[in-house]
């Protein structure tokens, strides 16, 4: 396993699980790329989900979560943080209420939880909302949940490590050993091989790198910054979601502000341009997080893949090679069912969804 996200360790988890022998290799320390940067909230209900593949799949991981929670609990004593806040994702225009209404529509016939709720309603709801802000109507999803990505990293790889994973830090792969077309292990930067007749690359926003023919998938970084805030009260207990920026309640008096989307490379660099963007949408959804804390800041680089479905699969090409990665806004959310599936594909049993929208070289394809 080359990559030690929530990715890299949940594909570990799965396979040793299923019984498989896994050595991860991770770059740097565990966890400390996109994965801990991430806001960590679970939803497969938004706008960008039609019904479809990526419905299907983020319906799938969704489903699965509090069982691999509770799961991951049995084996450490770790919390995770999962805390199933709900989310109200508020209409700013008469088009974006139409598009609420229609989805919740949709979304109830299909038996997901969801409530259309008046502006009149969404302002008793939520007192503290900007009386400047287009109210028009809000979606209230009782179902959605949050989990705290730092520690459920920090859970995720303990229980990875007692479910028999051996992991290692500071343990950079340089390249992939093969005989032929047939992968038999990687290298590392030192000059060490370790040897495998598979190998899987979770290595996110630097997936593509790994090997000639993992450049198939188009994966790049796509910048992230967040704004941690501390109050004296809760503003809001759900998950606020608009287009005027998104607020995240924590558990511990804690308010995450995010994210922006940047396309700047691999710069992960908190600049200010992007704390004042977070500022003024914080502040234009509630005003009185004028005298919140400034807790801290961060950025990070989610793997950006061209179709939003993450790259999962056999990589052509290169036999025993697999990529689990592209999961770009929606990694923490997919991280279960992406190790089920990779650990079926690898253990060569039954799919649990359909593989072909996910399959390493369908960009390539899809430019004809
Ligand atoms: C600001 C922000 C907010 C987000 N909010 C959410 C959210 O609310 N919900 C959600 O579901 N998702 C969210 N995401 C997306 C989510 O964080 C990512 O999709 C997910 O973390 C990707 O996980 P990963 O393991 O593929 O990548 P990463 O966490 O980046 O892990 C890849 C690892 O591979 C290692 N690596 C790279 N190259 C090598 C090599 N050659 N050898 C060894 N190791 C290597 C890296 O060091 C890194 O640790 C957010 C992301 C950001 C940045």
């Amino acid at each position: 396993m080359v990559g030690g996200g929530i990715v890299g360790l949940a594909v570990a988890y799965f396979l040793a699980r299923a019984g498989v022998g896994v050595t991860l290799l991770e770059r740097g320390a565990l966890g400390r790329e996109a994965s801990w940067a991430a806001a960590g909230y679970l939803s497969f209900q938004g706008s960008s989900n039609k019904p479809g593949p990526r419905l299907e799949l983020t319906r799938a991981s969704f489903e699965m979560y509090e069982g691999w929670v509770r799961e991951i609990g049995e084996l450490t004593p770790a919390d995770t943080g999962f805390w199933r806040c709900g989310l109200l994702e508020i209409a700013l225009s008469g088009a974006e209420a139409a598009e609420a209404q229609a989805r919740a529509a949709w979304q109830r016939k299909a038996g997901y939880a969801v409530e259309w709720l008046d502006a009149a309603a969404v302002r008793s709801r939520e007192p503290g909302l900007g009386a400047e802000l287009p109210v028009h109507g809000a979606l209230l999803f009782p179902g959605v949940a949050q989990v705290r990505p730092p520690r459920m990293l920090r859970a995720l790889a303990e229980a990875t490590r007692r479910r028999g994973v051996q992991i290692r830090e500071q343990a950079p792969v340089a390249g992939i050993v093969r005989e032929g077309d047939r992968v038999t292990g990687v290298v590392l930067a030192g000059g060490e091989t370790i040897a495998a007749p598979v190998v899987v690359n979770a290595a996110g926003s630097w997936a593509s790198q790994l090997a000639p023919e993992m450049a198939v998938m188009p994966v790049k970084p796509m910048k992230g910054t967040v704004v941690l805030l501390e109050v004296a009260t809760p503003p809001t207990r759900e998950l606020l979601v608009s287009e005027r920026g998104s607020i995240y309640p924590r558990t511990d008096n804690k308010v995450a502000v995010g994210a922006t989307v940047e396309d700047v490379g691999y710069d992960k660099e908190v600049r200010l341009g992007s704390v004042r963007t977070l500022v003024n949408q914080a502040l234009a959804v509630l005003p009185e997080l004028t005298d919140a804390r400034v807790a801290g800041s961060w950025a990070g680089l989610r793997p950006y893949s061209h179709d939003n479905l993450p790259y999962l699969g056999p990589v052509p090409g290169l036999r025993g090679a697999y990529a689990a990665t592209g999961h770009y806004r929606s990694g923490i959310l997919l991280a279960p069912i992406t190790g089920v599936l990779l650990t079926e594909m690898i253990l060569q049993k039954p799919p649990t969804l359909p593989l072909e929208p996910l399959a390493v070289a369908r960009a390539a394809r899809s430019e004809g």
